[in-house]
């Protein structure tokens, strides 16, 4: 088969998603991990479970703690 071959392994993605989200990676390691979301459905779908969880989490804190 002839697919579109995601640029890094699912698995180093996966690895990379929370780091990813909260914008702490490096440009370089950005473009490559939205790059495999775009090709990957299924890491695509983790990475935006665990966006929504994240997001949960901060609206959440930013409730409680604010001054
Ligand atoms: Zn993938």
């Amino acid at each position: 088969m002839l697919a579109l071959r995601p640029a890094a392994p699912c698995d180093v993605i996966r690895s990379r998603l929370s780091e990813y989200l909260d914008g702490e990676l490096a440009p370089h390691d950005r473009a490559e991990v939205a790059l495999h979301l775009a090709a990957c459905a299924p890491c695509a779908r983790l990475a935006l479970e665990l966006a929504l969880v994240v997001a949960a989490l901060r609206e959440r804190s930013a409730s409680q703690g604010a001054t």
